[in-house]
């Protein structure tokens, strides 16, 4: 049976995430900034936490570690490299490490960029990834602690995933996103398309999350920056430029 995901908005444009495994009933939570949203649910759905991962260090993601955890006892996993600066943190898990969850594996992807020690977690076998916020649609995080170079690598890295991997992006910044995008590639077609059915569902108050790896390869400038040629035939130097001008966008 497959995972449940319940996608929960909180503060101005986060989201936070509940996974449940119906089958053996371990349940987690990913980047629980708020406590509140996330005991509410648990306790709506009469369910017990295991699990905190944490994407990364930010107060956003964090923020509900302590009363989470005083309240469901469960356990926290986060990057190691951020061990001294994530509350509560019980496992620190880097590259390569594979965390057990009822009967699915997560894998441990290490995407610095936006925060040095910024990890992603992989469902490889469910074909979903959450990914804080190092990849939102058409979009990506910004670079607050890593170098352009590095967080071409890790955008790189996501994007090798199989194209109908669904992500789980950690704000709702599409719309605003994608009107960036239009002035990077004003001719793309299926950017244009996207656009429009981003205005549409936002404007009926929907999410645009999860999105996809395939539709970010045709519609994400930062994924594309290697594809754009219109400001510097080296990938990662046209994918500083970008970001350069998204941050004043
Ligand atoms: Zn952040």
């Amino acid at each position: 049976m497959n995972l449940e995901i319940k996608i929960l908005p909180m503060f101005d444009d986060n989201y936070g995430f509940i996974v449940r495994d119906p089958l053996t009933e371990k349940t987690l939570t990913v980047d629980p900034g708020d406590p509140e949203v996330i005991l509410k649910e648990l306790e709506r759905n009469q369910w017990q936490l295991d699990f905190i991962l944490n994407t990364h260090h930010h107060h956003d993601h964090v923020g509900g570690n302590a009363l989470i955890k005083s309240e469901t006892n469960c356990k926290i996993i986060g990057p190691v490299a951020d061990s001294h600066r994530i509350p509560e943190m019980d496992q620190g898990v880097s590259q390569g490490d594979t965390v057990i969850f009822g009967k699915h594996k997560i894998e441990i992807i290490e995407t610095p960029g936006h925060t040095t020690g910024h990890i992603c977690f992989h469902f490889a076998g469910e074909k979903i990834v959450f990914v804080g916020d190092t990849l939102f649609a058409m979009g990506c995080g910004r670079l607050f602690e890593g170098t352009p170079a590095q967080m071409w690598h890790s955008l790189k890295k996501i994007s090798a995933f199989p194209e109908e991997t669904k992500v789980y992006c950690a704000h709702e910044y599409t719309l605003k996103n994608g009107q960036f995008a239009l002035t990077v590639e004003p001719n793309n077609l299926k950017l244009q398309q996207r656009v429009e059915e981003v205005h549409s569902l936002r404007n009926q108050g929907k999410k645009t999350i999860p999105t996809t790896i395939g539709l970010e390869q045709e519609t994400n400038p930062f994924l594309r920056a290697d594809k754009i040629k219109t400001f510097s035939p080296d990938a990662i130097k046209s994918f500083e430029i970008i970001r350069g001008r998204r941050n004043s966008f």
